[in-house]
């Protein structure tokens, strides 16, 4: 007798980018039994917020888009931060997404027992689930740096992943920003716009590559409406730079590497007129070890009269600024923390609990490790989105969701034919898959000698070593021998 098909219950965790996603795959697969947790009140995740000045996303508009959802009204090459969030917003009304979102409710734990999850959130609600989908993003959690005297400040200190528009930045304004990274090269320019005296307090300079940006025509974006293969075109020429010379070059192919090294001492050396300044920025490890930083505007702006960059490093901050290791005190009357993101802590601070009530932080207390980066040992009929050795180096993080989408969407569909109750990756698989991770990684640039927040406590990076297309040949079906299933 064929038995009928069932419909899991399944908890998503977060309604940004991978959320929504999630939702809409699973919802097109016939599941029903849909509740998608989010802790803040509105969708969008990382571009809900990082609001500061200048924020964008340095991959093509085009390529930066849902495959199922192209956008022909994108305004620029690269969008910024507000229109990516407007598109999330009307990806989420147009697929009813909302539906099945409950907002202002953080999970705050998870734990599994005989077969279900039991979810509890910070409103008292308490859900029970055949799965969790965990999809709470990367970069999520603020890294506030560790120097003395950073509560003593008495002016306004806040994070650029928690930018406080309530205060006024004029041309009387003392900003000093620290951090130099991807975030910092795009609000530094738009503070500099504002006459602000900018203080840039760069610990570590960073490689920078010009790619023009540049608005879409009205025109253009009506002919891109009325013919779609043309936002196609725009999409796969996109996706083609970013597999075939991007990902290439930081993961060791010769030519590809030669020339992103090319480009960014190019940029450097055609954008910055001052010998010293140059050597200031001028980093001195391998091109693309940290990040590549994709940006036209920070040379630009680094070099206007009311900008001064800062190298001699911080000793402290105090009530009225900042002490540099030279013994000069920078008067602040703003403190811009562009300190980025801690990037290991994936899911916590929830209490996630697996089989036999282990806790996440002890299962990952000695490395961060997960089969295919989305499975765990221990934590049945749970997948990680997003996890540790996804290829999140230069590449688009909507193409990588929808490739694990797709893989979690298959497994699912196994236990609804019922052949199996529940499933998880075998140790050894989690062990042979980062062996296997960790063997490419010796070549790529980013073991190039740089700290970055691509590295873990071993110093290993928690990235995908090899192509694009080896990593979507291999997500293509789960292989089974790699996973314990139970039937009850
Ligand atoms: P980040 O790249 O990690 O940069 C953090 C900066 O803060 C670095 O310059 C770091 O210096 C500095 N820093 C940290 N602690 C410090 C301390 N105690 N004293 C002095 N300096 C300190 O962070 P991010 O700029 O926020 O970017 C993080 C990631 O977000 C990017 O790599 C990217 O993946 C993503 N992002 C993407 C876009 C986009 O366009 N798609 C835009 C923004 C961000 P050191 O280098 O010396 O550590």
């Amino acid at each position: 007798m064929t038995q009928v098909k069932r419909n899991p219950s399944v908890v998503i965790i977060g309604a940004g980018m991978t959320g929504i996603l999630m939702d809409i795959k699973l919802r097109q697969a016939g599941i029903t039994d849909i509740v998608v947790l989010e802790k803040k009140d509105c969708v969008g995740g990382t571009w809900r917020e990082n609001t500061y000045p200048g924020a964008a996303c340095d991959v093509p508009a085009h390529m930066y888009t849902y495959s199922f959802e192209p956008n022909p009204n994108w305004s620029r090459f690269f969008a910024h931060g507000p229109e990516i969030k407007q598109y999330f917003e009307h990806v989420a009304d147009k697929y009813d997404v909302k539906r099945d979102i409950r907002f202002n409710e953080a999970v705050t734990d998870a734990q599994y027992a005989n077969g279900k999850w039991t979810v509890k959130t910070s409103q008292q609600q308490t859900y029970i689930a055949d799965f969790i989908v965990c999809a709470t993003g990367i970069l999520h959690h603020p890294q506030f740096p560790d120097i003395p005297g950073l509560k003593d400040f008495k002016g306004t200190t806040f994070h650029t992943a928690q930018w406080n528009h309530n205060v006024d930045i004029s041309a009387s304004t003392r900003v000093g920003v620290i951090g130099t990274g991807s975030t910092a090269a795009q609000a530094i320019p738009e503070l500099i716009k504002t006459g602000a005296k900018v203080s840039v307090f760069q610990r570590t300079p960073q490689w920078l590559m010009h790619l023009p940006d540049f608005t879409f025509s009205k025109t253009s974006r009506k002919l891109m409406a009325r013919f779609p293969i043309i936002t196609k075109i725009h999409r796969n020429m996109g996706k083609f730079f970013l597999e075939h010379f991007f990902t290439k070059a930081v993961t060791g192919h010769f030519i590809q590497k030669h020339a992103l090294n090319f480009l960014c001492k190019a940029n450097l050396r055609l954008s910055i007129k001052d010998k010293t300044l140059r050597e200031k920025l001028r980093p001195h490890y391998q091109v693309g070890c940290k990040r590549v930083i994709i940006n036209t505007t920070f040379y630009k702006g680094i070099q206007k009269p009311n900008a001064e960059l800062i190298t001699e490093g911080i000793e402290r901050i105090t009530e009225t600024g900042i002490i540099t290791k030279d013994g000069k005190h920078h008067e602040l009357d703003v403190l811009v923390l562009s300190t980025g993101f801690n990037a290991f802590n994936f899911m916590r601070p929830m209490n996630l609990i697996g089989r036999n009530n282990l806790h996440i932080d002890k299962a990952w207390a000695h490395k961060i490790k997960a089969y295919r980066s989305m499975l765990l040992s221990d934590y049945p009929n749970f997948f990680l989105m997003l996890g540790p050795n996804t290829p999140i180096g230069n590449f688009s993080v909507i193409a990588m969701s929808e490739v694990q989408t797709d893989y979690v969407i298959k497994l699912i569909d196994k236990w609804r034919e019922h052949e199996f109750d529940e499933f998880e990756a075998k140790q050894q698989a989690i062990d042979d898959f980062n062996a296997y991770v960790k063997e490419g990684l010796k070549g790529t640039s980013w073991v190039g000698g740089c700290q970055s927040w691509y590295l873990d406590a071993d110093g290993d990076p928690i990235l995908w070593p090899y192509t694009w297309q080896r990593w979507v040949d291999e997500m293509k079906q789960p292989q089974m021998e790699h996973l314990n299933t139970r039937s009850f």
